[in-house]
């Protein structure tokens, strides 16, 4: 099967796969830095573009290399957010063997099979380090989002914005959701508005910023790398250091027309029971007091906005020490917790026993809860420690990629 044959197959349009690639032959981290996954969010590419300019107009003796990637080429071709399905929605391990066999449904099909061409001969080497550039339809200071495995720690921390944790447990199918689940460091940056020009200079400071938090730049690469510093803590000055997703407001198709009330930006703080949009229903409620995320200002996608709540600095650290200490062998004797029979890593929570903090606690020791399943609570382990692992379903592309 090839592009379906009810629609052209969409132009890949202008923009190369890989935008560049800086290698100065010392030994040292691989970074991939990826921008406009979503085809309306080229601020990205902008911001890699820049800096891999300025690697290369001072010659800097970066350590590893800089790979910068376009993401739905596609998309971007048409100024879209996707062309046929989010290419930040179908990283799951079933679609990955589909399009690993060669079977190319959607335009975005063919776009993950082409990013998984070039990060395949990165991934079998060894460790990764993703950085995932954004911009949203919404006004919004820059912050970054990472599933909270300690490895993705330093590069989130490193930057002097909120990090929102908890978006891979209600988003599925992100790219970096699944790149981090084979045990590759993962963050995204949003970096503000889509066309708002600071969005560029939010991702190029975010950018120099985490290649020397990755040991690929010395400090003394980047001598402005104090205003870089104080550029983004001026945009994100008084919000929270480390944030929670705790509700994602899913739109179904038969919501629609689902219209955000105007003026909410990302961070605000709304009240329990305050309107926040219209669906087809009539208003629509805020479920808990705390902070809207994303909210949706633009047509397409079914995430309609996100509830976050802070997440204080003494919680990031005790949750480092119970997993540096691999006190998760106490996870079983959790009340109202037993082992999942069928899956290791994997445990089930009786809510009736369990009550409201076991999310918490289970998040504390780095596990996260799996969307769909009704009654009972499901935890696994995000994989905790960066041996990265190539799945089953990319061996039709790893013969591939050996042969040619
Ligand atoms: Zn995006």
């Amino acid at each position: 099967m090839t592009l379906s044959s009810s629609a052209p197959p969409a132009d890949p349009g202008a923009h190369p796969r890989v935008l560049g690639r800086y290698d100065s032959g010392r030994p040292g981290p691989t970074v991939v830095c990826i921008g406009a996954l979503h085809g309306n969010e080229p601020a990205g590419l902008s911001a890699i573009s820049r800096v891999l300019a300025r690697l290369r107009a001072t010659d800097v003796p970066l350590r590893g290399q800089l790979l910068g990637v376009s993401g739905n080429r596609r998309a971007l071709a048409q100024g879209r957010r996707f062309v046929d399905r989010d290419l930040n929605r179908q990283w799951t391990a079933e679609n990955i063997a589909r399009i690993a066999q060669g079977q190319l449904a959607t335009a975005e099909d063919q776009e993950t099979r082409e990013l998984l061409g070039v990060f395949l001969p990165l991934l079998r080497r060894g460790p990764v380090s993703f950085i995932d550039l954004h911009s949203t339809s919404s006004l919004s200071p820059p912050f970054s989002c990472m599933a909270d495995v300690l490895r993705n720690r330093p590069l989130a921390l490193a930057l002097p914005i909120p990090v929102v944790l908890g978006l891979d447990e209600v988003i599925e199918g992100s790219m970096l959701g699944y790149l981090c689940d084979l045990g590759h460091v993962g963050v995204a940056v949003e970096g503000g508005q889509h066309d708002d020009p600071r969005t560029i200079d939010f991702h190029e400071s975010a950018l120099l910023l985490m290649l020397v938090a990755a040991g690929s730049l010395e400090p003394r690469h980047v001598p402005d790398l104090a205003a870089h510093r104080a550029r983004l803590g001026a945009a994100s000055g008084g919000m929270p250091a480390v944030c929670e997703i705790r509700h994602r407001h899913v739109i179904q198709p038969e919501d629609e027309p689902f219209v955000m009330k105007p003026g909410f930006v990302n961070f605000q703080v709304v009240e329990r029971g305050q309107v926040i949009a219209d669906d087809r229903r009539g208003p629509l409620r805020v479920p808990e007091t705390g902070l809207v995320m994303l909210p949706r200002y633009q047509g397409q996608g079914d995430d309609g906005f996100f509830i976050a709540r802070p997440v204080t600095r003494n919680v990031l650290r005790l949750s480092a020490a119970l997993r540096t200490l691999r006190l998760d062998v106490l996870v079983p004797y959790l009340p109202g917790v037993s082992r999942d029979p069928q899956r290791p890593d994997h445990y089930i929570a009786d809510p009736a026993v369990a009550r409201v903090a076991v999310k918490q606690v289970f998040h504390l020791f780095g596990y996260r809860q799996e969307r769909a399943h009704a009654e009972r609570l499901v935890f696994s382990r995000r994989r905790p420690v960066a041996r990265p692992v190539l799945p089953a379903e990319l061996a039709p592309l790893l013969r591939e990629d050996e042969e040619g």
